[in-house]
This record gives C-alpha cells, sequence and structure tokens, in this order.
C-alpha cells in the first residue's frame, strides 16, 4: 500500500482524507475499525477490508473530509 500525508492507495483505489473537514464524528473508526484506526500511524488501512466496504464507509462520512477515487480515472487523465 502506498501512502503520502493523508493519501492511502491500494491497487484500485485511493482514498484521501482532508484533517481540516473532519468534525470528528468518529463515524469511521466505530463503523470500520479494522480501516480506520485512530491510534495508529498510517490511520487507513486499505487492506483491512474490502474496496466495496471502505466505499461505503467513506460515503458515509458527514464532513466530506474522506474522499475516494478509482485508480484508473487517473491513469485514463494521465
Ligand atoms: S467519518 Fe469523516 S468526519 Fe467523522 S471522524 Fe471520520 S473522517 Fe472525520
Amino acid at each position: 500500500m502506498k501512502t503520502k500525508d493523508n493519501v492511502f492507495s491500494n491497487s484500485d483505489i485511493t482514498v484521501t482524507f482532508n484533517p481540516c473537514a473532519c468534525i470528528h464524528s468518529d463515524h469511521c473508526a466505530k463503523e470500520l475499525s479494522s480501516v480506520f484506526q485512530d491510534s495508529v500511524i498510517p490511520w487507513i488501512d486499505l487492506e483491512g477490508s474490502s474496496d466495496k466496504k471502505i466505499i461505503q464507509q467513506v460515503k458515509k462520512c458527514p464532513s466530506g473530509a474522506l474522499q475516494f477515487h478509482y485508480n484508473k480515472e487517473d491513469r485514463e487523465v494521465a
């Protein structure tokens, strides 16, 4: 898994986190703790669940701090 500051990728998807937008509702850490681990760095582990479950959880982020895209979108643009 590639990890930059607040950018997390596996072979298929990239999840980004905007700390300025996060309202610390803890939806992510409570509902999918195998991926969103608030006591570990890097705190998002994309190997912790399926892409489908991760995407579902990202979509539930109430602030929009979590976003995702498919990596193939990057390749099409490049
Ligand atoms: S669900 Fe979104 S707003 Fe809530 S803690 Fe996670 S990143 Fe922050």
